[in-house]
Order: C-alpha cells, then sequence, then structure tokens
C-alpha cells in the first residue's frame, strides 16, 4: 500500500521513509573510531585518556551519537533555536542507535536549563529529546529532580578554561540516588564541564555511577 503522505529527508530533500535517508545518515560525522571511554575524546587504543587518569571527572562515562560538525550542528540548532520540536525525535533516534547495547542506567536525567532560560525558548531541548529516549527505551526519566539555580552566561562565548569556572555551583538535587546509575541527557558536550558539575550533584546524592549522553560532542578542531 502507498503511504498517504510522502516523506521527505530533512537533509536533502529526497523522499525518503525515514527522517533522513540513508545516504545522509550514513555520512553524518561519527566520533573517532577510538575515544577516551570518560570523556569521548579521540585516545589511544587505551581506554582511558591521559587526563581522566590523572584528574578523574565526577562522571564515568561519555557516550556520543555524533561529532557536532556540519550537518549534525545544524539539526541540533533547527530543534534549540528555531523550536522545531520534532527534530527532538530524529536526535533521539540517533542517539538510541548509538546506545543499543550499552548497559542501561536506572534512570535518564535531562540537563536542566536555568528557569529563566526555559522562559524564554519555551522547552527544554534536553528534556525534549530525553522524553523520546526514555519512551523508546524503557528507561525512567526523571525530568525534575534537579535545578538549575544559577543562570550562568552562556559557555558558548567562553574560553574553554574559564567554563569551568563559570558552571560551578550551578545546580542541586535533593533527591536521594542512592546505588543509583544515572545517564545524563544533553544535546551537546563541549569541555564537559557543565556535564561535570551536575554529575558532581548525583554524586552527593548517592549516585554510584555517572554517564554523559550526548547528541554530539565537539572534538578539537571542529570550533
Ligand atoms: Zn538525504
Ligand atoms: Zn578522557
Amino acid at each position: 500500500m502507498q503511504a498517504l503522505f510522502k516523506q521527505y529527508c530533512l537533509l536533502c530533500g529526497t523522499t525518503s521513509d525515514n527522517d533522513l535517508c540513508t545516504p545522509c545518515r550514513d555520512s553524518l560525522p561519527h566520533p573517532p573510531l577510538h575515544c577516551c571511554a570518560v570523556c569521548g575524546l579521540p585516545a589511544s587504543e587505551s581506554r582511558i585518556c591521559g587526563a581522566c587518569l590523572a584528574n578523574p571527572p565526577a562522571f564515568d562515562q561519555t557516550v556520543a551519537a555524533l561529532r557536532y560538525a556540519f550537518p549534525v550542528d545544524a539539526l541540533v540548532h533547527s530543534l534549540k533555536y528555531q523550536a522545531n520540536l520534532p527534530m527532538a525525535l530524529v536526535l533521539a533516534d540517533l542517539l538510541l542507535a548509538r546506545i543499543d547495547g550499552i548497559a542501561c542506567p536506572d534512570f535518564i536525567v535531562p540537563m536542566p536549563l536555568h528557569p529563566a532560560k526555559l522562559r524564554e525558548r519555551g522547552f527544554n531541548q534536553a528534556l525534549e529529546i530525553a522524553r523520546n529516549v526514555s519512551k523508546k527505551s524503557g528507561i525512567p526519566l526523571l525530568p525534575a529532580i534537579c535545578e538549575r539555580i544559577r543562570d550562568t552566561p552562556s559557555q558558548t562565548g567562553l574560553p574553554w578554561k574559564e567554563r569551568a569556572k563559570n558552571i560551578q555551583n550551578a545546580f542541586t538535587c535533593e533527591t536521594d540516588l542512592t546505588g543509583k546509575r544515572i545517564a545524563i541527557l544533553d544535546d551537546v558536550m563541549t569541555t564537559g564541564a557543565t556535564l561535570n558539575e551536575l554529575a558532581k550533584v548525583l554524586r552527593k546524592g548517592g549516585a554510584t555511577y555517572v554517564s554523559g549522553w550526548v547528541i554530539a560532542r565537539t572534538l578539537p578542531g571542529d570550533v
């Protein structure tokens, strides 16, 4: 039976059975083959990079579906800045393909937005993606256990060195997470400073394992 509505690839516009046609999906930029299991940056075959061994972050693992480069940046922008909410499902599917086979956490926690930012944007893009990932994977979502209490200047405009300081003490979490394994879901990971700060708070709440699940990881040279 023929489909009632034709669907078009979001990137190239050809007719496609999915949001992205197979050639476009196959050509999305992926993280390098050998990455540090903790921070997700390129590493030699050893599983954990020197920086993470010397100075372990508060999170245990980074899982990035893609690299933050063209056209992934355009897909993320369209959700975030053009309120293209159906894009959250497309991005969730890309992440779901990447986490297939990875040990399941107990809960998914979306990266919180500060209430002022939420009012301005109208939605939290991390929550929109997390909702779809939770629904399709069956991993329960904890959408509101953490709060962003400091409205920090955007990390985007800051030099990498200043980002850790800028985000310090930005979050709170009052929920008891003793013994829980948590995946923090965010759209983009750049230095990992924001992820690290939220992971600290979840650990303080008792979480024993914290992963960062991100749609796209910025690699040195991509920015
Ligand atoms: Zn296409
Ligand atoms: Zn590392």
